[in-house]
């Protein structure tokens, strides 16, 4: 096993560099760099299609999460299909090779005129409220329409079911189901689908699970013209890997989840598709982001260390307080056990740039490595040129462990590639 050093037990334990080391690939391509590991996707993508061995199960991925061409081929090769939110998700998604009935259409507060994109490629459409299943039938009349549920409206019976309602604000209620039925019925649309999205990060299924109950019960009133159930996404990873958080427990989740769908099937004779919508879980923990420590400092009792990782190239840390663990990688050196709290910031003129605070780590300085983990969902789709920095190159790990560069950094003439020169 290849040490990689300072704090990298992590990534050392998975070779996630594969043949070169984080300095050589700094080296090659440059910093701030985001790596995926193309094994590590692969199975995360394996341990969701082993939740079921029903022939209707299937891995509806949520684009959004990662976008990344070469890593939607991946996940395609995998068997999953593809979760799409814009024009743009399901131009990409066809572009990895995705047909039209491997892709879903999951909007909310669009235009009509939007929707047309999907519908006239022949992808089924999800609206989530009943004004915009109007604005749907008025483009797709005599079609099929798709609805998203608010699961809260398992009330009463589901507890931790009221607590995943009240946190989603999407989705119709119960008590919209009469007046859906005369917008189906005035457009001459057929349910095909019903799904629902609980939203949060969840490591323990019970949450999820109960929603499943919930979905199910409804499906029920919509038999036989049904095509589609889909659960939605939200299925957690543990982001603090040296503490040893514990992951989601997917075979014990398998049971439960294979029982039910399998029992609906029975039950009801229903032979359409059971989907759920995962994004993080899949492309997560492939990802990293790399960068280089330029400054550091100390105020007072802290320790500040200064990066180009600003929040441009990985904006949850900023956005919702995320953590994302680190790992410091200083050539030549030993692990160092030492620990003292450091804040690690990046590059962008605002003090808010924080990428990890008050961090018990080894002793950083100029010139080390520094990896992001977790950073292959949320990451890079949400990065941006503020500041007028370069959005970083992407590089895949390959099986074999060779680099592949799989999204080129941008360049100073990206920045006004939409601009007319002559203004
Ligand atoms: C974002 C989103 C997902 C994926 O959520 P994760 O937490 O990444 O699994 C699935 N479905 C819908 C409708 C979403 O908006």
């Amino acid at each position: 096993m290849k040490l990689n050093t300072l704090r990298s037990t992590y990534t050392d334990g998975l070779e996630f560099f594969g043949k070169l080391s984080p300095y050589e690939l700094a080296a090659k391509y440059g910093t701030p760099l985001y790596i995926y590991n193309e094994k590590i996707l692969r199975e995360r993508c394996r341990d969701l299609l082993a939740l079921s061995d029903h022939p209707g199960f299937a891995v509806n991925y949520s684009v959004k999460a990662n976008a990344n061409l070469a890593l939607l081929r991946i996940i395609r090769s995998e068997g999953l299909i593809a979760d799409s939110m814009s024009p743009g998700e399901v131009y990409i998604a066809m572009q990895a090779g995705f047909s039209a009935d491997q892709i879903l259409y999951v909007c909310n507060n669009v235009s009509g005129e939007e929707m047309r994109y999907p519908l006239e490629r022949g992808i089924l459409v999800s609206v989530d409220s009943l004004r915009q299943l109007e604005e749907l039938g008025k483009v797709n009349r005599g079609g099929k329409a798709v609805v998203r549920f608010n699961p809260g409206i398992g009330a009463g019976h589901h507890k931790k079911v009221i607590t995943a309602g009240a946190e989603t604000k999407f989705g119709i209620g119960a008590g919209d189901i009469p007046e859906m039925q005369d917008i189906l019925a005035r457009y001459e649309m057929k349910l095909a689908g019903v799904n629902q999205h609980i939203g949060s990060l969840f490591l323990d299924p019970q949450g999820y699970l109960d929603a499943v109950d919930v979905l199910l019960d409804l499906a029920r009133a919509f038999l036989p013209d049904l095509e589609l159930i889909d659960f939605g996404g939200g299925f957690g990873i543990p982001y603090q890997k040296y503490a040893g958080q514990a992951r989601l427990d997917l075979t014990g989740m398998a049971r439960e989840f294979d029982a039910r769908i399998k029992a609906f099937s029975r039950e009801t004779g229903y032979r359409g598709r059971f989907l759920i919508e995962p994004g993080r879980y899949i492309s997560a923990e492939c990802g990293l982001l790399l960068g280089a420590v330029h400054n550091t400092k100390n105020n007072g009792n802290i320790r500040f260390v200064g990066t180009d990782l600003g929040f441009n190239t990985l904006m949850r840390p900023v956005l919702y307080g995320s953590f994302h663990d680190i790992e410091i990688y200083r050539e030549g050196a030993g692990p160092d056990n030492n620990l003292m709290p450091q804040t690690l910031v990046g590059n962008i003129c605002e003090s808010g740039d924080i990428l990890a605070k008050d961090r018990e780590l080894p002793e950083m300085q100029v010139g080390d490595l520094v990896a992001a983990l977790d950073a292959g969902a949320y990451g890079y789709v949400m990065s941006s040129s503020y500041n007028q920095r370069l959005r970083p190159a992407e590089v895949l790990i390959d099986e074999k462990g060779d680099d592949i560069l799989i999204r080129r950094r941008e360049t100073l003439e990206d920045l006004l590639h939409l601009t007319p020169i002559n203004i």
